[in-house]
């Protein structure tokens, strides 16, 4: 079983989809955290069948938005003393913004190079997003 209250403070990213961990771990830049950060990988979960979790035993900035867009059905514990204080379930962001690229080779966005491009959540299944730029549906690559 894993105890959650068994880090002091910190993170716990728990309900990933086993397999996603990894993704989760580059795509949050989890390697340039200097305390220590735990990845288990397939720990088996009563409710459905395997997953992975991340600890960080730190406070950390975490980008929600890509979270979100990687894993949204993660849930994240925020522990103090040894304590929950706070929980949140992931959802897909509505908007995400600066994070991904337009698909559309035609798109101004790639004509000149222009950054911080907005999306917004068209297609909640596939994960869809659509430009401002030129409405082109884009996917969120990891
Ligand atoms: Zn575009």
């Amino acid at each position: 079983m894993i105890n959650v209250s068994k880090i002091k403070k910190g993170i716990v990213l728990d309900h990933i989809k086993a397999g996603e961990g990894h993704c989760l771990y580059k795509a949050l830049n989890l390697d340039k955290v200097e305390d220590t950060v735990v990845l288990m990988q397939n720990i088996s979960s009563t409710s459905k069948g395997k997953k992975d979790l991340i600890k960080i035993e730190t406070d950390f900035d975490l980008d929600f938005t890509v979270l979100g867009l990687i894993a949204p059905h993660t849930t994240v514990n925020y522990i103090v003393d040894g304590e929950r204080t706070e929980k949140y379930r992931m959802e897909l962001p509505e908007k995400v913004n600066g994070i991904m690229k337009c698909k559309n080779p035609r798109c101004i966005t790639n004509v000149e190079k222009v950054e911080d491009i907005l999306f917004t959540l068209k297609d909640i299944k596939n994960k869809e997003y659509s430009c401002e730029y030129c409405d082109s549906v884009t996917r969120y690559e990891e």
